[in-house]
């Protein structure tokens, strides 16, 4: 099975890579030294225009990412970073990638004209050669269009070459391997006191046993390594603004993310990636000492979870979902302040859900039970209907009761009114039990199920149920498992010629 998909994985990238290297000596050797460049951006802007420029580039000992598919296979991120070989003009390596200022420019503030700044570091392999440094971004139909250029010689003597040791615990978990051919992941702490580091442990061990009992992590255990890096913080926990609490830590976690009560970020990117690059990482999960609820992430740069909630584990898998998977949010009718995150009648670049622009040809049409109906009638309307039948019936009954009370009516006649109501209620509950009863055959089911990627209407999810949507089961829709699949077949290729 493993040998199955990392071949026609290749092909896939001879595919792309012919595409884009037409006429190119082939070969990471080629190209690029054993090391990487690590490049601290600034983004700054609104709704109506961005900018980037470069704050500083440091060398890194080791480029630890792929280097057999040096230009992406996968399409995703709202950005791509490209490498052109100077003297010949060939693009010689490229990754897509999100950062925090595409979730702010689509927020209210954003629109109404309110700059801001973001950090973001970017990594590629150290040329042998200048290149041309490119970022390109999206627009709102997914083109591409070029936003930053700088032409980078690794000779040059302001690439900053101090070592990347700064003294913190490393703490090595699960090597698999030489990190040029595995999947590494490095845990950061954050939010933790000097106290904390034992804690930091034992939490890193627990979140490392969840994702290798996860598919389809579980089934590439032996390519995956895990690494944690901990630096102590003044204080425990993180920022919470909107209880007026302020924590001083390492990488200034925060909840209330533009203003959302459950998301929490990460502005120090730059501080992140250089407490990281201390050990080989590919990608950074940071743990922050809490119990509260919540966490958040960058595609493929980090996500965040806190540790003590009962439900840490499943957000640190969803986050990941996002961050390394490059997967979307599957639920939707939430509450979050994306104005058309996802614009109409434009296709979504995340593998697991789609706008069915083409009915015929489903995005994950390899994947489709056989016969299954596209789209896939779930009862969901009817549901809905319920549900909000039954939530307009509390709310009048309520006031029914209110009202009684008010008038100074008798405790029985009170008592009378409320009783008539939970029993209409459990009617209600009764009749969409049954719905869910009608089509519980498709829970395990690969369809198209209207509701994804926050809009309740227009855009569809593989399954029923997913990490990305919500699953007590703690497991991905077959679609995500062969998402994720693919991205650690990314970064746990074979050696590169
Ligand atoms: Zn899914």
């Amino acid at each position: 099975m493993k040998m199955k998909r990392a071949a026609l994985f290749t092909a896939a990238l001879l595919a792309t890579a012919g595409l884009g290297l037409a006429g190119a000596p082939a070969g990471y050797n080629a190209w690029f030294t054993d090391k990487a460049l690590r490049i601290d951006l600034y983004q700054v802007g609104d709704a109506a225009g961005e900018s980037l420029t470069i704050d500083a580039i440091y060398g890194e000992p080791l480029w630890p990412e792929t280097r057999t598919a040096l230009v992406d296979p996968f399409g995703y991120g709202r950005y791509v970073l490209k490498v052109y070989d100077v003297a010949s003009n060939t693009l010689i390596y490229s990754r897509g990638f999100d950062t925090m200022y595409a979730e702010y420019k689509t927020t209210t503030p954003a629109l109404e004209g309110a700059k801001r700044v973001f950090q973001r570091s970017l990594r590629f392999p150290e040329p042998k050669r200048p290149v041309l440094f490119v970022v390109e971004a999206r627009d709102k139909k997914n083109l591409l269009h070029p936003i930053f250029s700088r032409t980078i010689d690794p000779a040059d003597y302001h690439i900053i070459r101090e070592p990347a040791a700064a003294g913190d615990w490393i703490y090595e978990p699960a090597v698999a391997g030489d990190p040029r051919t595995t999947l590494d992941l490095v845990f950061l702490a954050e939010g933790y006191a000097a106290a904390g580091k034992d804690k930091f442990k034992a939490d890193v061990d627990r979140m490392t046993r969840t994702l290798f009992e996860t598919e389809p992590y579980r089934n590439a255990k032996g390519r995956i390594s895990v690494r944690a890096v901990f630096r102590p913080s003044p204080e425990a926990s993180m920022d919470e603004p909107r209880q007026r609490a302020y924590r001083k830590t390492v990488l200034a976690a925060s909840f209330n993310a533009f203003d959302l009560d459950r998301y929490m970020l990460i502005e120090r990117d730059h501080l992140m990636h250089e407490i990281a690059a201390q050990v080989p990482y590919d990608a950074i999960i940071v743990l922050v000492d809490s119990a509260r609820y919540g966490g958040g992430s960058i595609a493929f740069d980090y996500c965040v979870t806190t540790t003590d909630h009962a439900r840490s584990l499943e957000v640190f898998l969803h986050e990941m979902g996002h961050s390394f998977g490059g997967l979307a949010d599957e639920y939707y009718a939430s509450e979050v302040s994306y104005n058309d995150f996802y614009p109409k009648g434009v296709e979504p670049f995340e593998p697991n859900i789609t706008a069915l622009l083409d009915p015929a040809n489903v995005k994950w049409k390899d994947l489709l039970s056989p016969g299954i109906g596209v789209p896939t009638e779930y009862g969901k309307s009817e549901q809905e209907a319920l549900m909000a039948e039954r939530q307009a019936r509390r709310k009048a009954a309520a006031e029914e009761v209110a009202q009684a009370k008010k008038k100074g009516s008798a405790a029985t006649a009170v008592k009378a009114i409320e009783d008539k109501a939970a029993a209409d209620d459990k009617i209600l509950q009764a009749r969409i039990a049954a719905i869910r009863l009608k089509y519980e055959g498709l829970m395990d089911k690969v369809g198209v199920f209207e509701g994804a990627g926050y809009a309740a209407k227009g855009l569809y999810r593989p399954q029923i149920v997913c990490i990305m949507i919500g699953n007590p089961k703690r497991e991905f829709c077959a679609v995500c498992r062969k998402a994720i699949a693919d991205m650690i077949d990314y970064f746990a290729a074979p050696a590169a010629r």
